[in-house]
């Protein structure tokens, strides 16, 4: 049975007409020394080389480049305090919408920063006692903003899926595809992608171990909401997954895997090492995944979707000296 209601494939190739010309092509990137120890022929789809430094700039643009004129002129109001921030800043700066984004009074100096200096307007507040997602909706009621979901939104998640569509368009078929998995915005758009463009691809989305609802999520059939985890892949620390995207990730996707926190360093210090890539916790959680599978990809074209870079530096060497 086909769900109506959920994007379709169409609305991904769409998506990639509306991003061409704003959002990288980034590379597909190939590492001999990973084909030899894993026996397969991998490709890595370099998000972490996209604009503001992860995937989450396609989304975000495909979002906004569907406002009305009306809601172009009130503005955007997202709240995040990581990569869905700086998408939404960045594309409201292209297309000329102003862009309110609510973060945490803590939010790490460099990401305020990063927002502000896209033209973003930040307004703070206390985690501990108030709760962004209200604050988001009254801004949004009181000023007629439109409010931007990091990843329950089906432009959003349209827009994600053009990664992996690039990635098709460019290698042809895959074996295997190993995607990073948060609120399940990604994992959802690249398995559109993936049913019509590589149909027989076992497709695995990939959680933190300490944090494995979207593994419950799935293998149980119902969204296992949980407390947030504590692990260094900050851009998957969610606490459950979307509506929207949990209905395709249960009809689309062959598994959720995990990886543990010395699993993303040991992945981290390879992508730098071997291939000269700064890739940030979450973005390696596919190639980390995809390393223990060792026996069941002999001999297969495995693709890995790098999703982000976005880490600071003295943290990055702090996590691989540690
Ligand atoms: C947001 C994010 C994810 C998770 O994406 P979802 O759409 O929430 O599943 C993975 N990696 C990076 C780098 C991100 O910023």
């Amino acid at each position: 049975m086909t769900d109506l209601s959920l994007p379709t494939y169409d609305d991904v190739a769409a998506a990639a007409r509306r991003i061409e010309g704003h959002a990288h092509r980034t590379p597909v990137m190939t590492s001999r020394t990973a084909d030899d120890q894993l026996g397969a022929q991998l490709f890595f789809k370099c998000e972490n080389l996209q604009r503001m430094g992860a995937f989450k700039f396609r989304g975000a643009f495909n979002a906004l480049s569907q406002f009305t004129p009306e809601q172009k002129r009130a503005g955007v109001v997202a709240f995040s305090s990581g990569n869905h921030a700086q998408a939404i800043a960045l594309s409201a700066k292209l297309l000329g919408i102003p862009a309110t984004i609510v973060m945490p009074h803590d939010a790490p100096a460099a990401k305020v920063a990063a927002t502000k200096g896209y033209g973003g307007q930040v307004i703070v507040y206390d985690r501990y006692t108030e709760d962004r997602e209200q604050i988001g909706r009254r801004l949004a009621q009181e000023h007629g903003l439109t409010l931007i979901p990091p990843y329950d939104h089906p432009h959003v998640l349209a827009g994600q899926g053009t990664a992996a569509k690039e990635l098709f368009d460019e290698v042809g078929r895959l074996d295997a595809l190993f995607v990073p998995l948060g609120g399940g915005g990604l994992l959802s758009g690249t398995a559109l992608a993936t049913r019509a463009l590589s149909p027989e691809c076992k497709l695995y989305g990939v959680e933190p171990a300490a944090g494995n609802d979207g593994q419950q999520s799935f293998r149980s059939g119902a969204i296992v909401h949980i407390d947030t985890p504590q692990t260094i892949a900050d851009g998957a620390q969610t606490q459950h997954l979307g509506q929207i995207t949990f209905g395709i990730i249960r009809r689309d996707v062959d598994d959720v895997l995990t990886a543990s926190d010395a699993e993303l360093v040991d992945a981290m210090r390879f992508m730098a090492e071997r291939m000269k890539l700064i890739v940030e916790p979450t973005g390696g959680l596919g190639f980390a995944a995809a390393r223990r599978m060792k026996d069941e990809l002999a001999g297969k074209r495995v693709g890995v979707i790098v999703s982000g870079g976005n880490v600071d530096l003295t943290r990055f060497c702090a996590l691989l000296a540690g």
